[in-house]
């Protein structure tokens, strides 16, 4: 290796300085971004080949236990869909060991139901499984999927995001996740919703069936609508594991008059003991097809899992707890001005409280937050030698000025 001016090279491909502007010294080596971008990507291609998927460091409880680092409460939520991508991953196991002959059980994929209010961790905790999993992720919103005009092309566009998301690399978009928010938006409006029936919502449900429960699809690699000259990529979505959320708002009435039995009568055991978060708890297969799916399609989201809502308690713990909770990104923002910032448990009880109000669950947390610390962001750093900054609850409730204790060496 020259280490002359200019004559340095990426001891990988050869690049000059000069064409690989950043290069990284080692132990008498030179590498350059694009090699350290590649090595990653196959390193990263190892981890997750079907066959060197780790089920030991992918075990329920491991997974879990991940997801209780950013995720408060939801704990049957957490424990079913940790058992369902363990078992997700140990099929894609089972299908290379069917290749090699070595059995022929056919395990069938867990895609997995989120049913529950809004705010309540649905995306999060199908953000956060990707993340444990290193696979890439995309979200989609289901309801811009009924207003294209020509749905089945819109479909498969999920099908490219995923592959952009995994860039460009097929065989990790065929493993990705993909999360398909506000489902419920397609559901058929029938007799149930007491809505014009509307059968649009039928035929995204049938496009989707098709990538959910497997496909070989053709994708314009860019994206954008397919025309002949194009080149296609084949990619199969045998493999990829489908989350779907949504609200279900009126599914509750589905459930009671199932459970109360046809709805004949009035059964004063259910009405007097089960309150409506628990009876979301009982959602069966046939109330989401009572609700507005298909059969097929609900045949293909074996997992159907409720969040339960956030008690001011869970509020609370989401604005402390999580690494990147809302309040340590507000501290970490004002050490950077060498403040600490602190607040009263007053003060945190009572931005619950306002949040609650609101009605979007935890997400209501940071436009409450934000609110209160707009302007004490705005006048605290122009003070000089502040050394602590704390938000009581007459901050949060009548806007009075935060309690500050300054340095005492002001020179
Ligand atoms: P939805 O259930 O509507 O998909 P999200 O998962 O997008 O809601 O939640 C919105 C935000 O609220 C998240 O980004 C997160 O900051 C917070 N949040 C919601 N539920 C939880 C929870 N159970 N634990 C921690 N944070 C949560």
């Amino acid at each position: 290796m020259d280490k002359s001016k200019n004559k340095i090279t990426c001891s990988f491909c050869g690049a000059s300085q000069k064409q690989a502007k950043v290069l990284v010294e080692g132990d008498g080596a030179f590498i350059c971004g694009k090699c350290i971008i590649k090595s990653s990507a196959v390193i990263h291609e190892a981890n997750i080949s079907e066959n060197n998927f780790n089920l030991q460091t992918l075990k329920p409880q491991i997974i879990k236990e991940q997801l209780d680092i950013n995720i408060i409460g939801q704990e049957s939520v957490k424990k079913s869909v940790s058992v369902a991508v363990y078992n997700h991953y140990k099929r894609l196991i089972n299908i290379s060991q069917k290749k090699d002959n070595k059995n022929d059980v056919t395990i069938d994929k867990s895609n997995i139901l989120f049913l529950g209010p809004t705010g309540t961790g649905k995306t999060l905790i199908a953000k956060n499984l990707a993340a444990i999993l290193n696979v890439p992720f995309v979200i989609v919103d289901a309801t811009v999927l009924t207003e294209a005009g020509y749905v089945g092309e819109d479909v498969e566009n999920i099908l490219v995001r995923l592959y952009h998301e995994a860039n460009y690399d097929i065989n990790k978009a065929q493993m990705g996740i993909i999360y398909i928010d506000e489902i419920d938006k397609i559901a058929r409006k029938g007799s149930n919703m007491s809505i014009t029936r509307d059968v649009s919502g039928e035929g995204v449900q049938q496009s989707l069936l098709k990538i959910i429960e497997g496909t070989i699809a053709s994708i314009p690699p860019q994206g954008g609508r397919k025309h002949p000259e194009q080149p296609l990529v084949k990619i199969d979505t045998t493999n990829i594991l489908f989350i779907c959320g949504g609200t279900f708002q009126g599914i509750l009435d589905v459930i009671e008059r199932r459970v109360r039995g046809g709805g004949i009568g009035f059964d004063r055991h259910i009405s007097e003991n089960v309150d409506k978060s628990n009876l979301l708890m009982k959602t069966r297969p046939e109330d989401i097809i009572n609700y507005g799916f298909i059969p097929e399609l609900m045949g293909r989201l074996p997992i159907i899992s409720a969040l339960e809502p956030l008690t001011s308690d869970m509020m609370l713990k989401i604005l402390t707890k999580p690494k990147n909770s809302i309040i340590n990104q507000y501290k970490h923002l004002f050490n950077l001005d060498n403040i600490n910032l602190k607040f009263t448990d007053g003060a945190l009880q009572t931005i619950v409280e306002m949040a609650k109000k609101r009605n979007t669950g935890a997400r209501a947390l940071r436009a409450a937050i934000e609110e209160v610390m707009l302007e004490v962001m705005y006048e605290v750093p122009s003070l000089k030698n502040v050394k602590s900054c704390t938000i009581t609850k007459d901050v949060v409730l009548c806007k009075k000025s935060p309690i500050l204790s300054f340095y005492k060496n002001t020179a």
